[in-house]
């Protein structure tokens, strides 16, 4: 199989992991930064591209077995205060969502075999059953709202690392954060127009 080509129409920033300076200017909105974030990505899992994404240096299949995939990369990434990105508050809405959920699943349940049940005998539909199902609702609608990307990973994404998790691929949405990127990173980044997929 061939390797295939991942265009983008907007370029992606390649940058050498542990020599990167981000610009003091928030990436979500342009304003300058007035605290730091911390993002933390493990490469390996959902956000690593298995596939050498280098255009230039395709990495034989073998050298995979190096790859370092427990290891954790954290980046501090000054940001402005209004888009500071708070890790563990939201991931204890998005457990409290997910908790609800499965509850509120049972309980629809229930309620659509009552509701079954009353239609068959031709009976009035209890309140309590139709308040269930829209609640359900409800539910899923802010469940999609909690794992929607916030903001700040809308504006700066993680796209992956390449084999020896030596360079990061990041997008960033923000124009004028890109170019203050490049700026801030002449000798270690570069900007990406495709990558290879294997
Ligand atoms: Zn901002």
């Amino acid at each position: 199989m061939s390797p295939k080509k991942k265009y983008f129409k907007t370029p992606l920033v390649r940058a050498e992991i542990g020599r990167i300076r981000f610009p003091k200017m928030c990436p979500v909105c342009g304003s300058p930064a007035t605290t730091d974030t911390l993002v933390t990505v493990t490469p390996g899992r959902k956000q690593y591209l298995s596939a050498s994404w280098d255009p230039v240096y395709i990495v034989p299949r073998l050298r995979r077995t190096f790859i370092r995939s427990h290891e954790m990369v954290r980046f501090s990434v000054p940001v402005c205060d209004y888009h500071n990105y708070l890790d563990e508050t939201e991931w204890r809405y998005k457990t409290l969502c997910l908790i609800s959920d499965g509850l509120c699943a049972v309980a629809t349940v229930l309620a659509y075999l009552v509701l079954g049940g009353t239609l068959w005998h031709n009976e009035p539909i209890p309140f309590w059953v139709v308040g269930m199902i829209m609640m359900f609702v409800v539910f899923m609608a802010l469940t999609r709202l909690a794992f929607r990307p916030n903001p700040f990973q809308r504006s700066f994404g993680i796209v992956g690392f390449d084999a020896g998790v030596q360079n990061v691929l990041f997008k960033f949405k923000n124009k004028k954060y890109r170019q203050a990127f490049m700026r801030e990173n002449p000798m270690i980044a570069e900007l990406i127009n495709w990558i290879v997929l294997s």
